[in-house]
């Protein structure tokens, strides 16, 4: 019946029409209004383009060249493909790229078994739900994964998300009420951010890292009834690791809970891989760990909870991103069960990227530069100026090198730096070719004698 439907409709020639603009002088109000706000961000040199990938993630990748420029300017009235804005990188690129801007820091977003569980769990559970949890989005693979990672970061239970933003923006607000307190690294990512804006709890927000000033706002802080710390594990933008033995010490003295974003953690931090709570051996002084299955868990999409059960229960009954959404897709779960059953058996994959990582740290610095962070695979090779990390960034495709150059208002100004994210599939060659490409470019533009 529905290739009928099918049929019927391609007779209507539906999906085949050129767009149609909204006519009427509201419509080209808006779009009069989105073109300047699109213009002015363009000519702050802050517009972000996306490269087109067309082979699967992994440490090689090929990319679309040619069209437009990336940033979708036109010149007499055709697409301009040599455009050398900064916002635009440059479209005539070699064949095959080794890739160093992915979050797939063990390599198992394209690992074999992976991708094999997926597609046995899309043919015996189908695409997709068509349904919210509670309603009938639950199958026996959530459960099982969400008892799964309930076991790998050795909590009470967890509940599943459509992603870790989710998670973030369902937490804070389920959880804290206008008698509560949150306090929150300045520098933690914008998902953690919006969630806490979401809630009536009391903000507080202290120094990067800066227990001195935790300490003053949890002082201050004593007078409401519940205190929650919340941080990134490891910060992305600098490959930094929260002082997480200091804050728990900090909790307990001040009787304040601890709340973790270990999405740049989970998998490979610690000896198990268990994250940052594991590396700083505060297990069990670590109430509730939000993470994602999009970067080293599979890298297909989700995010979770984990935590006590008495939270993970009232997260079912009040956390806004997981009633009112879509549950994961069975192909989905079956990527991020797997990559956690392979996490589980061994932890040899971390190991050989936390090699890895360790090689590319002491090349780049015996080369003369310097990369923020300890140990982690985000390794930013700073620079300062904007334009040097963007002009470098782009030499650096021109090798072959995908990196990707960050500046103001990313970062903080005088900070521009070249984020490389190093992962378990990494050969050494591709690392050495990496610090070869950035000698030769650091060498070309001043940023080495
Ligand atoms: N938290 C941190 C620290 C992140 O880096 C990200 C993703 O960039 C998220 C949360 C959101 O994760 P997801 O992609 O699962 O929504």
């Amino acid at each position: 019946m529905w290739r009928a439907a099918v049929r019927a409709l391609r007779g209507r020639g539906t999906g085949t029409g050129a767009p149609r603009a909204a006519s009427g002088a509201a419509a080209a109000q808006l779009r009069q209004r989105l073109e300047s706000e699109l213009e002015d961000i363009r000519g702050a040199g802050t517009w972000k383009s996306e490269r087109v990938i067309t082979s699967r993630q992994g440490p090689h990748l090929r990319l679309a060249g040619g069209g437009a420029g990336a940033c979708g300017r036109r010149r007499g009235g055709r697409p301009f493909h040599r455009c050398h804005a900064p916002a635009c990188l440059p479209l005539f690129l070699p064949a095959g790229i080794i890739n160093f801007c992915a979050n797939n820091y063990l390599g198992l977003s394209s690992h074999p078994e992976v991708i094999r569980a997926a597609v046995e769990a899309l043919e015996k559970f189908g695409a997709g739900l068509s349904s919210v949890r509670f309603i009938c989005g639950t199958q026996s693979i959530h459960k099982d994964l969400e008892e799964k990672i309930a076991r790998f970061h050795q909590r009470e239970d967890a509940i599943l998300y459509a992603s870790c933003f989710d998670a973030n923006a369902g937490i804070f607000e389920a959880l804290l009420t206008p008698e509560d307190a949150v306090l929150s690294d300045e520098l933690n990512h914008a998902s953690i951010i919006d969630g806490i804006r979401l809630c009536k709890a009391n903000k507080y927000r202290y120094k990067h890292m800066d227990m001195q000033d935790l300490e003053a706002k949890l002082k201050e802080a004593q007078k409401h009834r519940l205190r929650l710390v919340a941080t990134d594990g490891a910060f992305s933008m600098d490959g930094d690791i929260a002082p997480l033995r200091e804050i728990c010490q900090l909790a307990q003295k001040y009787n304040a809970l601890v709340f973790i974003d270990e999405c740049h953690a989970t998998g490979f931090l610690g000896p198990n891989g268990r994250g940052t709570d594991e590396l700083l051996g505060v297990m069990d002084k670590v109430t509730i760990i939000n993470s994602t299955l999009g970067k080293a868990l599979g890298g297909a999409a989700g995010g979770y909870t984990t935590g006590p059960k008495p939270l993970i229960d009232l997260l079912r009954q009040r956390s806004r991103p997981y009633l009112f959404s879509n549950s994961l897709p069975p192909a989905v779960v079956g990527c991020a069960s797997k990559a956690l059953d392979l996490l589980m058996e061994s932890n040899a994959i971390a190991q050989s990227m936390a090699a890895k990582t360790q090689r590319f740290r002491s090349k780049m610095t015996v080369a003369g530069f310097t990369i923020s962070g300890k140990d982690h695979p985000i390794c930013p090779v700073m620079l300062g100026d904007a334009r040097l990390a963007s002009v470098m960034a782009e030499d650096m495709l021109n090798r072959g090198i995908y990196v990707i150059g960050f500046s103001y208002p990313v970062v903080p100004k005088g900070k521009a730096r070249i984020r490389v994210q190093i992962s378990a599939v990494h050969s050494d060659e591709d690392i050495d070719r990496c610090v070869e490409a950035f000698t030769e470019v650091g060498r070309k533009h001043g940023a080495l004698p």
